[in-house]
């Protein structure tokens, strides 16, 4: 299966310059190892607007009376917003497109999560549901791009999920250029499962838009239909349709397996349920008998294959994904 490779901006202390304020760099392996299938832009907002490293920190601070948000440096005081505002629309709206971005957790630039917000300038925490101002920018302008950070992406359920989203948006941004409707019949079909572990009401409504029983024309189909596939992604799809969606498959060889091939497929399903195996396991049984029973239309599904295999983590344990 060839992939679309997706454009992915990144902060840069994420592996790529010692520009974290303290003069770290953070190597991440799996960032490592997502570098040969993406194309990075790594941007460190902060030395982009001309602070240096080693840097004293900045912080969100609330103004009580006028209820804004302010990015200050406390020992300086230094009021950083406007610069940090213009770079980032400046920068953001260069791009034709993003496919995704990967933020540093806890970064009043870049944290898109539970940043410390203060009261003031003497310490004073009011609450920890801020947004970094790069990428509060970059939500804003990019609301549908595949967004995590990489503390995040050690939980492998919201890694699938970063990963499935991202290759899926990419693709469609291809077939989306030349605007062809045997090019979204291929693609809808192929990501048919995908979108059922989703949402499956979400799936109906994109099969209808496929089949343009009104023959709109082909722009209309796929404006419509760009819309309803970025909300299919707007949270990560449950263990319930998932495993719905593994015995749909299932289904394809239940008739030519042995009863020890059965219960050992319906013992992996149940551990993949307990939180024991991640679903990385049940999928490889469902790809061994694909290939051996020859399921064509099995081997093309994305759900079988959303993003390159090498980025398929097997070895952990699953005891890390949080049920969200
Ligand atoms: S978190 Fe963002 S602003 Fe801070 S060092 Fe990393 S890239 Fe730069």
């Amino acid at each position: 299966m060839e992939f679309v490779r997706p454009k992915i901006v990144i902060s840069k202390c994420l592996g790529f310059a010692a520009c974290y304020y303290s003069g770290q760099i953070f190597n991440i392996e799996f960032i490592d190892k997502l570098s040969e299938f993406v194309e990075f832009r790594p941007v460190c907002p902060e030395l982009e607007i001309g602070l240096g490293v080693p840097r004293p920190t900045i912080r969100i601070v609330k103004d009580k009376d006028k209820e804004e948000i302010r990015l200050i440096q406390p020992k300086t005081k230094e009021d950083l917003t406007k610069k940090m505002d213009d770079f980032s629309e400046k920068f953001l709206k260069e791009f034709d497109y993003i496919d995704g971005f990967i933020f540093k957790s806890r970064s009043p630039s870049c944290g898109f999560k539970n940043i410390k917000v203060y009261s003031d300038l003497n310490g004073m925490v009011l609450n920890k549901d801020g947004v970094g101002l790069f990428a509060q920018k970059a939500m804003n302008i990019y609301p549908k791009a595949a967004i995590e950070s990489e503390g995040r992406l050690n939980n492998l359920r919201l890694r699938d999920h970063f990963l499935s989203k991202l290759y899926t948006l990419a693709e469609f941004r291809k077939i989306k250029k030349m605007r062809r409707m045997k090019d979204l019949v291929k693609y809808h079909t192929r990501h048919k499962y995908l979108f059922m572990a989703y949402d499956q009401d979400l799936l109906n409504e994109l099969g209808k838009i496929t089949a343009n029983h009104d023959n709109k024309k082909v722009q209309e189909v796929y404006s419509l239909y760009e819309k309803q596939l970025q909300d299919i992604f707007l949270k990560p799809p449950s263990y319930k349709s998932i495993i719905n969606v593994l015995s749909h498959i299932y289904g394809y060889f239940k008739d030519k397996l042995s009863k020890n091939e059965k219960k050992f497929f319906i013992d992996i399903v149940e551990k993949y349920r307990d939180n024991k195996v991640n679903l990385a396991v049940p999928i490889h049984l469902l790809r061994a008998w694909i290939i051996e029973y020859d399921v064509s239309y099995l081997k093309e599904q994305s759900f079988i294959n959303p993003f390159p295999k090498e980025l398929v983590d097997l070895t952990d344990s699953g005891k890390n994904n949080d049920r969200l």
